[in-house]
């Protein structure tokens, strides 16, 4: 069924038609994340400078979407709105069809525990936590059941099954970019997202790291949306955008 989602979102009309030729019932169409005409500005002094000046975006379950831009486009400024760690100006946040900028801020941190996961150019990862407790730590804070299975298992998908009891600092960068995606899809969140996930890697670690990224996001249902200014990132999506002048426009 999760195989079916995946596709359904991909191909969405082969998939109604092979969905009404199977019998099988249609999987719903709402989107996993739904931007409408978002606004951001920032204001110093009697300057204001608008980082996002309508930004409409649509993704679905098992999609990967790239955002491309050169630094100070305002990738980083269009994530946290998506995370709801800020709030846009102007627009509307739909999560699953549910609005999100209007939450408080304890709802939206519940959000965010339950429903997105982040991955960081800088890891991010708790220092004083092994690997294996980095990736459980968030299944355990949302009481789930086998967090200790979960937690190896993701590991073992990374490619770091013996590295579970290491802690930070004796892993690579590489390294700890994988505990990072093992932590951050390990909730099997809605929405996942990444912000420039291997701006501090070397080309071929990057490589390798982005591609375990592709393997867990084409495992999971999420929406992913990655934000970067690498073309070798870009390609692993499954649809480019850029930012230009506050806005989305298609990318090549
Ligand atoms: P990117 O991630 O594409 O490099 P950012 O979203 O970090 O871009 O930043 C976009 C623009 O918004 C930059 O000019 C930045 O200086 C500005 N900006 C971001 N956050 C703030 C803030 N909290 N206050 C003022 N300006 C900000
Ligand atoms: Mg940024």
């Amino acid at each position: 069924r999760e195989r079916l989602v995946i596709w359904r979102a991909r191909m969405p009309e082969a998939n109604r038609r092979a969905c009404v030729a199977a019998n099988l019932p249609a999987v719903p169409d709402t989107p996993r994340l739904e931007l409408r005409r978002i606004v951001r500005r920032f204001s110093s002094g009697d300057r204001t400078l608008e980082v996002l000046a309508g930004v409409d975006l649509t993704v679905a379950p098992g999609e990967m979407v790239a955002i491309l831009g050169p630094s100070g486009s305002g990738k980083s400024t269009l994530l946290a709105l998506m995370a709801g760690l800020d709030r846009p100006g102007a627009g509307e946040i739909l999560l699953d069809g549910e609005r999100i900028d209007d939450r408080g801020e304890d709802e939206l941190a519940r959000i965010r525990r339950t429903g997105i996961g982040f991955v960081f150019q800088s890891f991010q990862l708790l220092q004083h936590l092994t690997a294996r407790e980095n990736v459980s730590l968030p299944l355990e804070l949302l009481a789930r059941r086998n967090a200790d299975e979960r937690a190896e298992e993701l590991l073992a998908r990374v490619g770091l099954k013996d590295r579970g009891h290491h802690y930070p600092s004796q892993l690579s960068g590489g390294e700890q970019q994988r505990v990072a995606l093992a932590r951050a899809f390990g909730p099997r969140p809605a929405l996942l997202l990444a912000d420039e996930p291997t701006g501090n890697l070397d080309r071929d670690t990057g490589k390798r790291v982005l591609s375990i990224f592709r393997e867990l996001h084409d495992d999971a249902t999420s929406a992913t949306v990655v934000a970067t200014h690498d073309p070798e990132v870009a390609r692993l999506a499954d649809r480019r955008l850029r930012l230009h002048d506050g806005r989305l426009e298609p990318a090549s």
